[in-house]
């Protein structure tokens, strides 16, 4: 069964519905034998974020905690049907990693066109790596369509373990997602949205989907540390990892 290589999207105390500390997520993180967590919490468009401050101190943070690389990151809000987010480009570029996601305390649910719009304003924004879990029954979209900008823009499309558990995703319209993914060869990253960190690095439920849909590892962004590594450092440079 797949099983990250790094958890990509993970939450701290930072976002007060979450609660683990950095380096408890870290050391789980270790256990399991993961080489990396981005540390993603809410950005200030929801009401349990952190001050801006928590975003702009990261730096503070070690590389490494319990041999573990850490990325420095945010989970942004889209905040219109344009795209925009509740962050700002200047902030961005000091991040290493950034999810951007609907979230109806930062956006009301729309129609399919609305949400489509939005994921396609976001592909013009080049501080984005993740579109963070994209198949909630709230904010269905254009798959075809936004896949292939995703693809185009170089967005990798999250498959969410805490989305697809809380029933917030359907079983069926992750399937479909992948089938798409699959076909455009679009790449896809796997993450837990940890809220705990007992759950960190753990994607039962996602992999088993991966593994019906007959989903390709080589399109699994975090199936492998040295790519992610290696992506990182093209954006990013030589940033100790
Ligand atoms: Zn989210
Ligand atoms: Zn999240």
């Amino acid at each position: 069964m797949f099983r990250p290589a790094a958890d990509l999207h993970t939450h701290t105390v930072a976002s007060t519905h979450a609660y683990s500390t950095v380096t408890e997520n870290c050391r789980a993180a270790h256990e399991l034998g993961l080489a990396a967590v981005a540390m993603t919490d809410h950005a200030p468009g929801m009401p349990d974020a952190p001050h801006v401050w928590h975003f702009v101190n990261l730096k503070v943070l070690p590389r490494k905690i319990c041999g573990v690389y850490l990325l420095k990151g945010i989970e942004a809000d889209i905040t219109d049907y344009k795209g925009n987010l509740d962050v700002s480009d200047d902030l961005l570029s000091t991040l290493e990693w950034t999810v951007v996601s609907l979230h109806s305390q930062a956006i009301a649910p729309g129609s399919i066109e609305n949400h489509t719009a939005a994921y396609l304003g976001v592909c013009e924004n080049k501080w984005v790596d993740v579109i963070g879990h994209p198949t909630t029954t709230k904010y269905r979209f254009d798959m075809e369509k936004c896949v292939k900008c995703f693809k185009e823009s170089g967005k990798l499309i999250e498959i969410n373990e805490s989305s697809i558990i809380s029933g917030k995703s359907k079983p069926e319209t992750v399937l479909e997602l992948l089938r798409i993914c699959k076909r455009y060869e679009a790449p896809i990253v796997v993450n837990t949205d940890a809220h705990y960190c007992g759950l960190i690095g753990r994607t039962d439920n996602a992999s088993a989907l991966l593994e019906a849909a007959g989903f390709p590892e080589r399109l699994i962004y975090n199936s492998e540390w040295e790519r992610i590594r290696e992506h990182i450092i093209k954006k990013h440079g030589d940033i100790g990892l």
